[in-house]
């Protein structure tokens, strides 16, 4: 991220999957599974049973969140930002940068290759309709400030 509106922008998109119960859907689907993986150890005995275990990895690997769930966490994530202060434009400048990033090098966690250039659309219309809300702000990232952490401050690595 390379400034603080960026940076602003992913955890108000991350909030707003927790304003939406994104999260605890996603948890309830992989529940479900996980019964269904159980439920099939003790029918059909543990070969059989790993063999459907690896069907189902698979199937929780591909449950991330669809394009529509994201685009909606982008839509409030711009209203919560806006809400608090902070550059929507910020969600933007990151998709842009994924956009034209190496793709080796971009994180998984928000990226949706080639998904961004529609986020972008959708996060534009979005200022468009409501400039009351999003009028104010500057669409240029050269207006941004740069991220700074103090020179004293510690790093936490958290597990
Ligand atoms: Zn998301």
């Amino acid at each position: 991220m390379k400034n603080t509106d960026e940076l602003a922008g992913t955890l108000c998109h991350e909030v707003s999957h927790t304003i939406h119960h994104d999260t605890m859907t996603l948890m309830e689907k992989r529940q479900k599974i996980a019964e269904r993986e159980i439920g099939a150890t003790v029918l059909l005995g543990p070969t059989r049973a790993q063999f459907l275990a690896m069907l189902l990895l698979g199937k929780l690997h591909s449950l991330s969140y669809s394009r529509d769930v994201e685009s909606r966490a982008d839509l409030t994530g711009s209203d919560v930002c806006a809400g608090a202060g902070y550059n929507p434009w910020g969600l933007v400048w990151l998709f842009q940068d994924f956009q034209n990033a190496d793709m080796g090098q971009v994180p998984q966690l928000l990226s949706d290759h080639p998904g961004n250039q529609n986020r972008v659309d959708t996060l534009e219309r979005h200022f468009r309709s409501n400039p009351s809300v999003f009028g104010q702000f500057n669409a240029d990232p050269k207006s941004a400030a740069a991220i700074s952490v103090p020179k004293n401050a510690s790093e936490v690595f958290l597990r």
